[in-house]
């Protein structure tokens, strides 16, 4: 198969753990046949110093001529002050490509079990699917700021709720059949109207889903204490934020979890749930398995190329079983790789 693919390697980590990803791919690509065009573009911090603007024209026109893209992170200290933020690409990439259902798998690995801080019988049989809608609520809403108060506006419209929950029904159709909705009806009008349109979506369209309803204070809760009888989680951009952020506790760090945005078409961004970590950064410390793991995700979601994401996944699973750990994941007394050292391990059992 011959496809394009976008690479925004971004800010702090992002390029680290974001070659290492590319690297993979070519690895795939090597391995099974494929010709896989990737074409690198500025984003974020590294956007502004260059052109002035996070999200440069040349950069949304390679994204959305491309098959698919890949996003290391973007942001730092360096761009806190006045004037243009990294993080607004990111959010404009996303608006601008209709990507509004974020998929974030959480699946902690047994033999990693240690990484976490809750405890290994908590965490046997946790393999959850959070879905956070991506484009709309608080984080879009119209903003003001006066010396002395702020406002950030929420709103959400039928549609917007529509799409993202048909989406969540239709990827826990294939799963256990279980789906819980995370809203703050008791206190929001957003969340009320949230909770009407995910009843009438699921049990209409969907009535072989389980369908329950979770107060987001009661999930930040029960994702900790019973993590395990999750299967597909529905929720509004910034409940969805914060709940996948603890939920990589469960894995025991934010290096191993992938994340997929989607919209209507097969076209989709792929990146880290994590961001540029500059605390980390240039140390080669950063674990690059969330990062290669979107890039599975990639190869499957906007490809359809299930064994090619399958030996990514299974090169992982047993870099894992057999021990080898990066800094964030290891355990006291454990030597751990540098990035690039599990990256080529990883490439290396790729090819076979
Ligand atoms: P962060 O996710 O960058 O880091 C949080 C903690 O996790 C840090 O201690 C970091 O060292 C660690 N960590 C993250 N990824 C890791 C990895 N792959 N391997 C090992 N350890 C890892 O969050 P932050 O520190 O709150 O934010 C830093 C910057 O990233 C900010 O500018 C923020 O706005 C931005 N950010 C960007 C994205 C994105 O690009 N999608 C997402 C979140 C935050």
């Amino acid at each position: 198969m011959k496809a394009t693919i976008a690479y925004l390697p971004g800010d702090g980590i992002g390029p680290e753990v974001g070659g290492m990803a590319m690297a993979i791919l070519d690895a795939v690509a090597a391995r099974f046949g494929h010709e896989f065009h990737i074409n690198e573009c500025l984003v974020g911090g590294a956007a502004i110093d260059a052109t002035g603007d996070p999200l440069p024209p040349q950069t949304r026109s390679t994204c959305e001529a491309a098959d698919a893209i890949f996003l290391g992170a973007v942001g730092g200290p360096k761009w806190d002050g006045d004037g243009p933020r990294p993080e607004s690409g990111l959010l404009a990439l996303r608006k601008l490509l209709g990507l509004y259902a974020n998929i974030r798998p959480v699946r902690p690995h047994p033999r990693a079990a240690a990484a976490s801080p809750i405890k290994p019988e908590i965490l046997k049989g946790v393999d959850m699917v959070v879905v956070r809608e991506l484009t709309g609520g608080i984080y879009f809403g119209k903003k003001s700021r006066e010396t002395d108060s702020a406002t950030d506006v929420c709103t959400y419209t039928r549609t917007e709720i529509e799409r993202v929950v048909r989406r969540a029904g239709k990827l826990a159709q294939g799963r256990r059949g279980k789906i819980t909705s995370v809203d703050k009806a008791n206190v929001l009008e957003t969340s009320r109207l949230w909770r009407e349109v995910t009843t009438r979506v699921i049990t209409e369209e969907f009535p072989a889903l389980e369908l329950e309803h979770i107060l987001v204070d009661a999930a930040a809760m029960y994702l900790l204490s019973r993590p395990a009888e999750f299967d597909v989680i529905v929720t509004e951009n910034m409940f969805g934020d914060i709940l996948t952020d603890e939920a990589s506790m469960l894995a025991g760090s934010m290096g191993l979890l992938p994340s997929a945005s989607l919209g209507d078409g097969p076209r989709g961004l792929y990146e880290p749930i994590h961001g540029s970590a500059p605390d980390i950064a240039g140390k080669s410390l950063a674990n690059p398995m969330a990062s290669i793991l979107s890039g599975a995700m990639l190869l499957r979601l906007s490809l359809g190329l299930n064994t090619e994401a399958e030996a990514i996944e299974n090169s992982i699973d047993s870099i894992l079983s057999e021990g080898y750990r990066t800094d964030d994941i290891a355990s006291n007394g454990e030597r751990p790789l540098t990035t690039s050292q599990v990256g080529d391990m990883i490439a290396g059992l790729v090819m076979g």
